[in-house]
């Protein structure tokens, strides 16, 4: 009874302005695609409102797992909020620590003006929150354990705005521990520094920069609305046209466009491939991983028994080592 009144709070995402998925940016996303594709592409308003609520898409078997895999992380986030906890705990000990170093004076900076540091502080918390973002979605790929989880969101064929949401839980923990880290050393950096002058510049309760992020279609990045920026553009914010190259099947596109926000995390680490030139993509994982399955059992199933098999090998791979250097001896 208690979880049937919680029932409501599945879907706040859809109302909170912190969320990607907010309604207001969704509506915001349609427009902006129906501009694009009618201003830019010249398709008639019919047409482009045929391919933005395209029902092979949303009524696919991939949009659909997306659904039910939304409503299922939602409930496992129900039980792993207390972890918030973890963030106080991180600020509170960085914060006591600064306290701890002789050759740092606290407050060193309480003269600066406030603007600045409000200035500094928002600017400062999106590029790390931003730059964590682009390293733990490079590792993701990088390291075959975590690759294990991160490929439930790849095995989508058909991307939805909903597919923000298709990650295994424990992948969707590992993101929620990087936020805690960028805010919980960021911010009590900040105050050590700067005193109480420090204090977020925000639109909504959203950082303003995640908000003109939002704003600007960050949604349609996972739809099949291939919207590129100008080529000198895209080495700057990541277009949806370059995430969805993310998704590609095509083995050029492997290992590109790890970005959130911004490509000069991309740029700056040779992984930037701009969306000029590209044709129609097929979104999904490549064949040498199997099939792009939407059954649940499997997308949740499956990491547990492939990072058990690594992690077998691993060890077998570490006991065969020592034993050969132990016959040597
Ligand atoms: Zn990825
Ligand atoms: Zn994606």
């Amino acid at each position: 009874m208690e979880f049937l009144e919680q029932l409501p709070a599945l879907f706040s995402d859809f109302a909170n302005p912190k969320k990607r998925i907010f309604f207001g940016y969704l509506a915001l996303s349609v427009l902006i695609a129906l501009g694009w594709l009618t201003l830019v592409r010249k398709t008639s308003i019919a047409e482009a409102l045929r391919r933005i609520f395209d029902r092979r898409v949303f009524f696919s078997g991939s949009a659909i797992a997306d659904y039910k895999i939304f409503v299922i992380n939602r409930i496992f986030t129900f039980f792993i909020s207390p972890m918030l906890l973890s963030q106080v705990a991180i600020a509170t000990g960085i914060y006591f620590f600064l306290h701890s170093l002789d050759f740092l004076n606290p407050a060193a900076f309480t003269g600066v003006n406030q603007a600045t540091v409000v200035v500094l502080f928002t600017l400062t918390l999106f590029l790390f929150d931003d730059f964590s973002k682009y390293l733990v979605h490079r590792w993701m790929h990088r390291f075959p354990v975590l690759w294990a989880l991160h490929r439930v969101h790849h095995s989508a064929t058909e991307l939805t705005p909903v597919t923000v949401y298709r990650v295994h839980p424990l992948e969707g923990v590992l993101y929620t521990l990087r936020g805690v880290v960028v805010q919980g050393v960021t911010i009590p950096t900040f105050y050590y520094l700067f005193g109480s002058a420090v204090s977020l510049y925000t639109v909504v309760g959203v950082n303003v920069l995640v908000f003109i992020f939002h704003v600007s279609g960050s949604n349609l990045r996972h739809t099949h609305i291939s919207i590129s920026y100008w080529p000198w553009l895209e080495h700057l914010l990541i277009s949806p046209a370059q995430h969805q190259l993310h998704h590609s099947v095509a083995e050029r596109h492997f290992d590109k466009n790890f970005g959130a926000a911004l490509a000069i995390w991309d740029w700056m680490f040779h992984s930037l491939h701009l969306s000029s030139g590209e044709g129609e993509l097929v979104f999904g994982l490549d064949a040498s991983e199997g099939s792009s399955a939407s059954s649940l059992k499997t997308l949740y199933l499956q990491p547990f028994h492939d990072i058990f098999r690594i992690l077998r090998r691993r060890v077998r791979g570490f006991y065969g080592l020592a034993q050969r250097l132990m016959t040597r001896v």
